[in-house]
């Protein structure tokens, strides 16, 4: 039984109840939350993870991707790549590896982290094509679906499959004009590719049932793939977009309605004031379904800090109400990130959930604490409560001040120093102690 399944029946799963775990909530809020469709829990009936659970009411979790490119094949730096983002805080991670033996690297990742696992199986299945057959536009069917079974088979708990590029998406993209920063989703583009060259409707599509029944059997959550995402931001929220997210919102309901947990994927590159249109689109279309948010890249001129430009979009997704954020590394468009840009890029993406957050779900305790400790120079506190207490901590000690209470941006010219003795009498008097 799927967690869609059983949370229908009124049944708590263990799930559910480690997935309650780190979120201000009951097992039963997650139950109903992941019945009505609203939540999903990456799983897999084969492989243990750390549970998270991702939708409405939830803290807004983000996602790290890592994997080899076909120019990057170093197997042991994207373990610890994966190592590396799981230490900062990433609460899940894609694995996109398209370059070496795929199963094997899938495989290896997999043993070393605990965190939920995702995948994009065309990447796979097109890479296999081009391998047998020389052309990835004969990629058959049986290969197509023999993919997603083995992936899931090998304990991913969530995978983005690009069910929603059919016909219609394709024709609104000829009639638009094309775009002006292209197709830029690796296995959308393929998938587009294949369809145009063999004059045929996505299999992912026409078989959508298949596609539901291989997930549902191992209780992987089927995200529905953003293959026709703005790549750009004056393509944001085109025709071709909005007819893409329509499908996928049509097919989360449908793949709901089979027993299969389901999430909905967006953008991608848009400008600030378009974010909270895109949000509010997919989860009116959707009824509320989870929605997992590539950035949004908010300008497409940043590039080496594109992990900045990208948090400040994921803040506004998350406060509107996507609910998994995939974070952008400083190679953003440049090159494979490195383990340094992992970290950074994941650090980036938390800040965003956070201060999402403090909108979506009013969660601003821990600031109004960290206030209080800046207020009355509690260094201690500041680190504890902190989102980077270890880095903060080097910065200060690397340059540490004179007068130990304060620090050297300001030394002895502290203004809370100064100034707080003459408030300490309100605060004895109950003020905002
Ligand atoms: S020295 Fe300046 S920056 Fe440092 S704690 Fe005091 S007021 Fe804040």
């Amino acid at each position: 039984m799927t967690q869609i399944e059983a949370a229908i029946k009124g049944i708590i799963t263990k799930e559910m109840e480690g997935a309650a775990t780190g979120e201000n909530r009951t097992a039963e809020y997650v139950r109903q939350m992941v019945a009505e469709g609203k939540a999903v829990i990456p799983n897999n009936t084969g492989r243990k993870a750390r549970l998270v659970a991702i939708g409405a009411g939830l803290r807004t979790k983000v996602n790290a991707s890592i994997g080899t490119s076909s120019d990057i094949i170093d197997v042991k730096a994207e373990v610890e790549k994966a190592l590396a983002a799981e230490k900062a805080g990433a609460d899940t991670l894609m694995e996109l590896s398209v370059g070496g033996d795929l199963d094997a690297i899938r495989k290896e990742v997999l043993a070393a982290t605990s965190l939920s696992v995702g995948s994009v199986p065309l990447y796979q299945a097109f890479k296999e094509a081009i391998e047998r057959y020389h052309d990835p536009n004969k990629l058959t069917e049986e290969l197509l679906f023999d993919v997603l079974e083995r992936q899931c088979s090998d304990g991913i708990s969530f995978m983005a499959v690009h069910c929603g590029i059919n016909r219609l998406t394709i024709e609104r993209l000829n009639r638009q004009g094309y775009r002006y920063g292209g197709l830029v989703s690796r296995g959308g583009s393929y998938m587009v590719g294949w369809m145009l060259r063999n004059n045929r409707e996505n299999p992912l599509y026409e078989k959508f049932d298949k596609v539901v029944g291989i997930l549902k059997k191992y209780d992987c959550v089927l995200s529905l793939g953003n293959g026709l995402r703005a790549g750009a931001v004056h393509d944001s929220l085109d025709r071709a977009q909005v007819q893409e997210l329509l499908i996928n919102c049509e097919l989360a309901e449908a793949g709901q309605e089979m027993g299969c947990q389901m999430m909905c994927e967006g953008p991608g590159h848009l400008p600030l004031d378009d974010i909270e249109a895109n949000v509010k689109l997919q989860k009116r279309m959707s009824n509320d379904a989870p929605f997992y948010v590539l950035g949004p890249l908010t300008t497409d001129i940043a590039a080496g800090y594109d992990h900045i430009s990208a948090a400040i979009g994921a803040a506004e997704a998350a406060r509107y109400g996507a609910d998994l954020i995939c974070y952008v590394t400083p190679a953003e468009h440049l090159a494979l990130p490195n383990r340094d840009d992992v970290v950074e890029g994941v650090r980036a993406a938390r800040i965003a959930a956070h201060a999402g957050d403090m909108v979506k779900l009013k969660s601003g305790s821990r600031d109004m604490a960290m206030a209080k400790a800046r207020r009355d120079l509690k260094w201690d506190e500041q680190q504890r409560l902190g989102l980077f207490g270890e880095k903060a901590a080097e910065i200060r000690a690397s340059r540490a001040p004179e007068e130990p209470d304060t620090c050297t941006l300001c030394g002895s010219f502290c203004a809370l120093d100064n100034v707080n003795a003459y408030f300490r009498e309100s605060l004895r008097g109950g003020g905002k102690a």
